[in-house]
């Protein structure tokens, strides 16, 4: 379907919101994905088509996706952030199984690594929404301190967020360093129910995934949404 760009929301220096109203209305749960196609003049090898996680809330009017000006970026970003509103491209329905749990008693660990907070954002404001309480732990890396997206928003929310740069500035004053299944384990306060939702970088989801399953976590424990393309955290 035609989606339309309304309108566009910087959440951290380099990383916008981009939001969209489809042609039609889009049913959809938190955390799915769904692929956008943008055409544009000399396409460089990656093509003209990515997949991007809704990082709205079903809650919310519109839909939204959130995502990185790299340096260099590829021909569909910087396609992507020269979009104007009133301009189309095209949205796929929504689809995929990052989604919460049904049984709200499940207490829940999210890790984000980088653009992966995109279905916690959808997740953590679609429960807020609803006001429905569950226990809900973030633990939150980025490459550097800059790129932490929708800051004001986690810090207003009912959330405990940890917030772990890889490279800090001279003015972050928080922790610093690689999240591993022993940074997670030592952070987290854990139940033997409890859901680890690990998200973003491909190889940052891939380590912490094996990490935490040698630290004795079960695989049936650990959601995972991979994001191609970014490199490791
Ligand atoms: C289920 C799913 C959900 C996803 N959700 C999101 C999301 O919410 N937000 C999001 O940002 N991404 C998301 N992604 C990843 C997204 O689809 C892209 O793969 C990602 O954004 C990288 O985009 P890009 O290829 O345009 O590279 P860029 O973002 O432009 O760059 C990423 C890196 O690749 C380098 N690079 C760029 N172009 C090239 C090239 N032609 N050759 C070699 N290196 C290059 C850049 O320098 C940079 O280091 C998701 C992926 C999946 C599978």
């Amino acid at each position: 379907m035609q989606a339309t760009l309304v309108h566009t929301e910087t959440v951290a220096p380099a990383i916008r919101a981009f939001w969209f109203k489809p042609q039609q209305s889009v049913r959809y749960i938190a955390g799915q994905f769904v692929e956008l196609t943008l055409p544009h003049a000399n396409p460089d090898d990656r093509g003209t088509r990515r997949w991007f996680t809704l990082s709205s809330s079903p809650s919310e009017d519109l839909v939204s996706i959130t995502t990185k000006l790299a340096h260099p970026s590829s021909s569909f970003k910087n396609a992507l952030f020269r979009l104007q509103p009133g301009e189309q491209l095209i949205m796929s329905e929504p689809m995929g199984d990052f989604v919460l749990p049904k049984k709200a008693s499940i207490p829940l660990v999210f890790v984000a690594a980088g653009l992966g907070i995109t279905p916690i954002r959808s997740m953590t404001k679609w429960l807020n929404d609803i006001n429905e309480h569950r226990s809900t732990q973030l633990i939150y890396t980025a490459g550097n301190d800059q790129d932490f997206a929708y800051k004001d928003l986690f810090d207003r929310m009912p959330i405990e967020t940890t917030y772990i740069t890889r490279n800090s500035s001279a003015t972050w004053h928080g922790a610093t360093g690689r999240v591993s299944a022993k940074t997670i384990l030592t952070i987290a306060t854990t139940q033997p129910d409890t859901l680890f939702y690990l998200s973003g970088a491909e190889p940052t989801v891939e380590r912490l995934y094996g990490e935490l399953q040698h630290a004795g976590i079960k695989p049936h424990h650990l959601v995972t949404d991979y994001f191609h393309g970014y490199p490791e955290i």
